[in-house]
């Protein structure tokens, strides 16, 4: 396993049109301390490499967040961290995320414009590395765009996501052996270990971090790595990509490994 997606917090303030978020029946709050330091601990022990610190939500609704990255950093662990910058950066405290490998902006169309230039602007006075990301339509990747274009941001764009089938995108789903599975888990905000960055609301699970090992879940995740979509039903109409999607020399990484 190489990413541990943990999720600080599932709180947002926004409501984006491409998003599930009206779906969650979970609860919703922020992550505890003795949750997420176990969760870093087991990340640690099972070798993982990067923890993206974030999930169903703004990571900086979450007033701790600054020390969670740099909790993570001095782990020896990369920090990937997504954000939709409609909440104001405290700039006493962004020297806290120096290390992170990358800041990524998810374009989001209802983020305040005067409180996310701002933000762009702090991170780019601080030389983070910042890319942004959006949701491949017209009406989202113009003004991303512009964006872009104002403050020399890289823009990349993405598929829409059908998040496992539950809202409509075009085109076929594909089957085969999913890539997300060989590459991550997900920790939610309560604990729960879960499938993969498609399973908003936490339907698969593998225990909960207090009680169960990162390897624990990962043995227990092995059918979601080795089987095509097809055979698995919370993924048969799910779009994202699979395996054989990528060049050989990707798919050679990723081989059965227990
Ligand atoms: S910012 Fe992210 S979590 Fe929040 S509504 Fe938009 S896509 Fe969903
Ligand atoms: S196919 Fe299954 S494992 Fe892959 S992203 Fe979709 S729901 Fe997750």
């Amino acid at each position: 396993m190489d990413s541990l997606i943990v999720e600080t917090t599932n709180h947002c303030q926004l409501s984006c049109p491409f998003c599930v978020r009206d779906k969650l029946t979970r609860a919703k709050g922020v992550m505890t301390d003795e949750i997420f330091e176990r969760a870093i601990s087991e990340a640690v022990e099972s070798k993982v490499t990067t923890i993206f610190p974030y999930y169903f939500g703004e990571p900086f609704l979450d007033k701790k967040i600054y020390e969670r990255c740099q909790y993570i950093l001095s782990k020896g662990l990369r920090v990937n961290l997504f954000t939709n910058l409609g909440i104001p950066i405290d700039e006493n405290k962004i020297s806290m995320l120096k290390g992170a490998t990358g800041i990524v902006i998810s374009y989001a169309p209802g983020a305040d414009p005067e409180v996310r230039d701002r933000n762009i602007e702090i991170l780019r006075r601080e030389k983070f590395v910042i890319v942004m990301h959006v949701v491949d339509e017209n009406a989202l990747v113009v003004p991303a765009n512009t964006i872009g274009r104002k403050y020399d941001i890289k823009v990349e764009r993405f598929e829409k996501t059908n998040w496992h089938g539950v809202i409509h995108c075009p085109g076929p789903v594909k089957d085969g052996r999913c890539i997300r599975p060989l590459e991550e888990l997900v920790i939610l905000q309560d604990g729960t270990i879960s499938l993969c960055c498609m399973d908003y609301d936490g339907e698969i699970q593998f225990g909960n971090i207090m009680n169960t090992s990162l390897e624990e879940a990962w043995k227990k995740a092995k059918p979601y790595r080795v089987l095509p979509k097809s055979k698995l039903p919370f993924c048969q109409k799910c779009n994202m990509a699979v395996l054989e999607d990528y060049p050989k020399w990707v798919q050679d990484l990723f081989h059965e490994d227990d």
